[in-house]
């Protein structure tokens, strides 16, 4: 018996990164996983066919294709969940993008992209997910943040206010659903080694690795870990925080 078995998540963006890492983290724990990929179709199949032929526990996998951004896109993802699941227990709203830039290049396109797909696209299963665990009288939200969120970062408008706008969203929603056992936290990384942070020139890492009190950037499953704790029964009382994990930047 595992922490989360019985337990039945729903990450997006799981493909790569830090979503890999909590679903690898999930699926260690015992859950049934349910991941969602955009365009990474190939990486996605990978991942659960490596997970499926090594999973020691009866675990199951499954990757599934789906647009956060777009509101059909999440309706037949959750359409194709709950057939094959009669509860989601845990959500995990991981996917997210960069669309860097100073605001006076910053196009609007490049703001309404990542707005759509950081915090709508939260909204959207957020949305989705509240009907099915208040049925059930139970879940947990995970909403992926970010320092800069806390922080505030140049050349990053959009993005930064689409993390803020998830804190607002994680204290609001942890309050709409506290009746029903569902609790909402966001968990706010610092700089963590992925694709998405390898776009950083030499220079700006250089500058990142010296704010960092803890003096390294971190792994995803340094994420993945924390999430899995909020995710667990270990964690039955904390709803409405954003816990920075983040080497100790925001403090
Ligand atoms: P990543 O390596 O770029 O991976 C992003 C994931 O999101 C991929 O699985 C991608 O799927 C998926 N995705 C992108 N757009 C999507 C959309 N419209 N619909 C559905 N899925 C979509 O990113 P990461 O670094 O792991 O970041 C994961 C989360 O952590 C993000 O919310 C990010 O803002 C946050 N974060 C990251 C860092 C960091 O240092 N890396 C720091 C703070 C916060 P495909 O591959 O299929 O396109």
């Amino acid at each position: 018996m595992t922490k989360l078995s019985g337990k039945t998540a729903l990450v997006t963006g799981g493909s790569r990164g830090i979503g890999e890492a909590i679903v690898r983290r999930l699926v260690a724990d015992g859950a049934t996983v349910f991941f969602t990929y955009n365009s990474g179709a190939d990486k996605a199949q990978a991942l659960v066919q490596e997970l499926s032929a090594n999973s020691a526990s009866s675990s199951t996998v499954v990757a599934l294709q789906a647009n956060v951004a777009d509101a059909d896109s999440v309706a037949a993802l959750f359409k194709a969940v709950t057939a094959q699941s009669a509860r989601i227990d845990i959500l995990v709203n991981n996917a997210g993008i960069t669309k860097d830039g100073l605001i006076l290049r910053m196009s609007e396109t490049d703001w309404d992209s990542v707005m759509d797909t950081n915090l709508k696209g939260v909204f959207f299963c957020c949305k989705a997910v509240a009907k099915i665990m208040m049925g059930q009288r139970y879940g947990r939200i995970i909403n992926i943040g970010s320092v800069v969120g806390v922080i505030g970062n140049p050349g990053q408008v959009n993005y930064v206010s689409s993390k803020a706008g998830l804190m607002g969203l994680t204290k609001s929603l942890a309050k709409e659903l506290s009746s029903r056992n569902i609790l909402v936290n966001c968990v706010a990384p610092g700089y963590i080694n992925t694709e998405m942070t390898e776009k950083l020139t030499d220079e700006q890492k250089k500058k990142i690795q010296e704010s960092i009190p803890l003096g390294r950037t971190a792994e995803p499953s340094e994420i993945a870990s924390v999430v899995a704790f909020l995710a667990s029964d270990d964690a039955t009382y904390i709803t409405g925080q954003t816990l920075s994990v983040d080497g100790g930047i925001a403090m």
